[in-house]
């Protein structure tokens, strides 16, 4: 069941997900080597209880019957999505994907930014560049009158027309008081399928692309998901509102990469 949002939603959801880009830039700013997930998820976790939110991960059910045990998702170098923080250090040339949801007011904030540890390698930050670059050509489409898989063509031939590989277990979503409401919104499809976009439709875009195949694996602990070949993946993602002529970008990366300008000073 596919709900389109009021306006006054669309500004709920707006709060949420803006606390989510501002929780990210918080921890954009003691992203370095030495310093590890768990102590960003710690950090992540009070932010956003401080600012009247719920973290909307901490204890999110999976088929496996195990709740997610913390506040964020890290996902380091070859980890897609849905790495749980842990106690090793974040190392110079690492890679690491944190993805936050928050609830607030009632309503929900998803989106994610793949940040860089230290000095990356040019090939790395070429992925993150056309990652991110996709997830902006998917946003173009996401207009009234188009369709759900003019996003997902956009962003598959943008990353495949680089060599990377475009992630196909795991798709964007629409949002609302729940985090994960329909439709699924694919990274891959073809141009002028699949369902009409209308006005009021909230989607969470959301690329995951590999610098490999794009074939993935489970690990044990039933959450984190790993390239098969071991390479690195990245993973952008923004809240969106689909709108006639332009999407409104709901979340936001303006603050983190404020934050991430002034480090680079
Ligand atoms: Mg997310
Ligand atoms: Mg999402």
């Amino acid at each position: 069941m596919v709900y389109l949002k009021t306006d006054e939603e669309v500004e709920l959801l707006r709060s949420a997900n803006l606390l989510v880009g501002e929780t990210l830039a918080e921890l954009a700013k003691v992203i370095k080597p030495g310093v590890t997930t768990k102590q960003l998820n710690t950090i992540a976790d009070t932010f956003i209880r401080d600012n009247g939110a719920i973290p909307t991960f901490l204890g999110y059910p999976n088929p496996y019957g195990s709740s997610f045990p913390a506040s964020i998702c890290t996902s380091v170098n070859c980890q897609v999505v849905h790495g749980i923080p842990n106690d090793t250090p974040l190392a110079e040339g690492d890679i690491v994907s944190i993805d936050c949801g928050t609830q607030l007011n009632g309503y929900c904030g998803d989106s994610c930014y793949t940040f860089a540890v230290g000095e990356i390698s040019e090939d790395v930050k070429k992925l993150l560049e056309t990652t991110k670059e996709s997830l902006y050509k998917g946003i173009e489409q996401a207009v009234v009158g188009h369709r759900l898989g003019d996003i997902s063509h956009a962003i598959q031939s943008h990353c495949e027309s680089h060599g990377y590989g475009v992630v196909r277990e795991f798709v964007g979503h629409g949002i609302g008081k729940n985090m994960h409401e329909d439709p699924q919104v694919p990274n891959y499809g073809r141009r002028g399928n699949g369902m009409l976009l209308k006005n009021g439709l909230c989607i969470a875009i959301e690329p995951m692309i590999t610098m490999g195949t794009k074939d993935i694996y489970m690990q044990e602990d039933h959450w984190g998901i790993v390239t098969r070949d071991k390479k690195v993946a990245a993973h952008y993602e923004h809240t969106v509102c689909v709108r006639k002529g332009q999407a409104d970008i709901l979340s936001s990366f303006e603050k983190i990469e404020k934050v991430l300008r002034e480090k680079s000073l």
